[in-house]
């Protein structure tokens, strides 16, 4: 049985997330969708809500299992036997990201293959915090995020820009 991991923050969950992890379920026998606890960049929303949204956008891939995770992902990958990664690459940027990532968990977990898949084309600008900075100036992010994560994301983005304002 071939088990691979998808790591990813998720704040908030993408349709380019949710494409990346419908196509690597078709690939894999199992697919553990990985949250996030602790990301380096400030986070939008708690690692609940996360895992919520995911769980919820998600909930058609039956081979699916989402569960958050903290620490090196290398460890989730021993932890779960996992010898494959998924990893999305939209941009020349991403690569040398991904590239460089790879690496190192390799030189880790030596064995450890990533498989990256193409973004696609219509997600292929798309990311977690160009749908933040989007929503935070009243922009439409519908066909940005799946329809069940719509209406969290849109008030959650509001409530949070309402209280940067000044006297807001
Ligand atoms: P972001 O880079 O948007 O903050 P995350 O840290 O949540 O995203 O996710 C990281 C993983 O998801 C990376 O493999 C990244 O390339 C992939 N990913 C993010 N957005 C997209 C997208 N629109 N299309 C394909 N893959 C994506």
């Amino acid at each position: 049985m071939t088990l691979a991991i998808m790591p990813a923050s998720f704040d908030p969950i993408t349709l380019g997330h949710v494409d990346i992890a419908s196509r690597a379920e078709k690939l894999f026998d199992r697919l553990v969708v990985a949250v996030f606890a602790h990301p380096r960049k400030q986070v939008l929303f708690t690692l609940e809500e996360r895992l919520a949204m995911v769980r919820e956008s998600l909930a058609n891939l039956s081979r699916v299992d989402v569960v958050p995770f903290e620490g090196l992902v290398v460890n989730l990958c021993r932890q779960y036997g996992a010898d494959v990664l998924v990893r999305g690459l939209r941009t020349v940027a991403d690569f040398e990201y991904e590239y460089q990532q790879a690496t190192l968990n390799r030189a880790m977990l030596p064995g450890l293959d990533v498989v990256c898949l193409y973004a696609a084309p219509e997600y292929g600008a798309l990311s977690s915090s160009m749908v933040k900075e989007i929503v935070e100036n009243g922009g439409d992010i519908s066909g940005m995020v799946p329809t069940p994560v719509l209406a969290q994301v849109q008030s959650r983005s509001f409530s949070q820009a309402a209280s940067q304002t000044p006297g807001g």
